[in-house]
């Protein structure tokens, strides 16, 4: 087993990896830019070393950095959590070489998974459906008008390099073309370094169905189950659920198949999920996060499976701790994403310094969040403040227990979009279970108001 771990991230995955590594006698060490002095994973870890100022180019993002604080605190592993350098091929090809365990697949894998029209054009050969669309990248906005015309308007122009919602522009006629793929071509390029798109068909009110999937060196590949990503804000997850509510057997069965011929397919290794499209009863490949993914804890509490240790069992060359038949899906589980923004205000970040903060507890409830009362949320980094989640035996439950912790829930400093996630437990479609990922935008002017008028309310009383 690995002996010392560099957690080269921060905020609630630094935190959640450092328990992982405690649980397991790992020894860790955290980094942090000058604005995370006083992280609580920093005060937590075995040792912790800056890395730089708090722009995140010059500190997590430097891989320098990383290799050389992971060399001389005598480290031989790195976790890289989620964004950062999780799903960077040439951070894990620079680990390999100076002799370190990346936790995560090889730079190989996330080449052959990370970019998204290779990696359509890798699941075709696999048999597993993906949306119509272009064979591989664009060669230019020529080329993007034919493949549009030949799959049917309207379609998305998405970035090769994507992740997280960015460098994504709907289109819905040959008048658009030009300016979307102008657009999603300057995002591409702002966020990924790489200005690459690829085509595809717009899925109209499809659902975000992911499957887990965990993969060793030993020819394992197992299926935890889905998730349901569904209510989503600018291609962005809020809230999510494990199981995704109301699969058939029978499809659910097809979907775990065809995540883990999907993770076969690229030889895949560690904690993965395959992102799907689903309308009905057919569903379209979208893409392999090559990483742990933000939403990892609601898959934890129906299945029992520590998914931090058993990446770190796969990196140290053991075997997965589980078999597909050891796997179980008990009860139904919903996470709510807490952010510092302000929902009221066009979802403006609001980072901050919190006051007072207190999580809500009891009976199937776990909150992962590395804030605390008198720290700050600094502006610099993505605005995640806290993941609630809840598991209950049945669907209804999970929502009412849920609805209890947001009443719980406490933060005071600054806004957060905890109201409006209360407000859409409260939504008829929610409670059916029927969002599409187009639920939020279409009811977000309805469900705001209700917060609105509870403010005028409050005001006047
Ligand atoms: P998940 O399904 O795990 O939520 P996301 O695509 O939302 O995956 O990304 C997870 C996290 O990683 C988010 O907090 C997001 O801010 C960050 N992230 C993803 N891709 C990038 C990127 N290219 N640059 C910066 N941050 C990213
Ligand atoms: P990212 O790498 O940024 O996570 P994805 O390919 O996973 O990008 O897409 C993000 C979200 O965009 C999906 O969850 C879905 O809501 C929407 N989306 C992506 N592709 C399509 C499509 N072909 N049709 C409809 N919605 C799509
Ligand atoms: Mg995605």
């Amino acid at each position: 087993m690995l002996r010392r771990v560099l957690i080269a991230n921060r905020g609630e995955i630094a935190l959640r990896i450092l328990r992982a590594c405690r649980e397991l006698g790992i020894e860790t060490v955290a980094v942090y830019s000058e604005a995370d002095a006083e992280a609580l994973h920093v005060q937590l870890a075995t040792q912790a070393v800056c890395i730089g100022p708090a722009p995140a180019a010059r500190s997590y993002l430097n891989q320098d950095a990383q290799l050389a604080v992971a060399l001389a605190t005598h480290c031989d592993g790195i976790h890289p959590g989620y964004g950062f350098l999780s799903e960077n091929a040439a951070f894990a090809d620079a680990c390999a070489r100076a002799g370190l365990t990346l936790i995560g697949p090889s730079g190989d894998v996330i080449r052959r998974a990370g970019d998204k029209a290779a990696a359509r054009a890798l699941m075709r050969k696999a048999g597993v459906p993906v949306t119509p669309g272009s064979q591989g990248s664009l060669s230019s906005l020529e080329q993007a008008m034919e493949d549009a015309r030949r799959v049917g308007y309207p379609v998305l122009l998405k970035a090769c390099a994507g992740g997280g919602g960015r460098g994504i522009r709907r289109c819905d006629s040959e008048a658009q073309i030009a300016d979307a793929y102008a657009q999603a071509k300057a995002e591409a390029r702002a966020c990924f370094g790489n200005d690459e798109l690829y085509l595809e068909k717009l899925v109209l009110r499809p659902r975000h169905v992911e499957v887990q999937v965990l993969a060793d060196r030993h020819g394992h590949v197992v299926s935890l189950g889905d998730r349901d990503c569904s209510v989503q804000r600018r291609n962005q997850k809020l809230i999510e659920e494990a199981p995704a509510w109301g699969l058939s057997p029978a499809l659910r069965k097809r979907m775990g198949e065809a995540a883990v011929a999907a993770a076969r397919a690229v030889g895949y290794e560690s904690a993965g999920t395959v992102e799907f499209l689903l309308e009905e009863d057919r569903f379209y490949f979208m893409e392999i996060n090559t990483r742990i993914q933000v939403e990892h804890g609601i898959t934890e509490l129906v299945t029992g499976i520590d998914l931090v240790q058993e990446q770190l069992r796969v990196a140290s060359g053991l075997s997965l701790s589980v078999a597909q038949e050891d796997v179980v899906v008990r009860g139904h589980a919903i996470e709510c994403r807490v952010n510092a923004e302000d929902p009221q205000r066009d979802f403006a970040p609001a980072p901050g310094q919190v006051e007072f903060i207190h999580f809500p507890g009891g009976n199937g409830v776990r909150v992962d969040s590395c804030l605390y009362s008198g720290c700050s949320l600094p502006p610099y980094y993505d605005s995640l403040a806290a993941k609630v989640m809840v598991c209950a035996p049945t669907r209804l439950g999970a929502i009412r227990r849920m609805r209890r912790c947001l009443e719980e829930f406490t933060l005071e400093g600054f806004p957060t979009n905890a109201e409006l996630s209360y407000q859409i437990l409260y939504h008829p479609t929610f409670i059916r279970g029927a969002c599409t990922t187009v639920f939020l935008t279409e009811n977000l002017p309805q469900l705001l108001d209700f917060g609105r008028r509870l403010d005028r309310e409050e005001k006047n009383s």
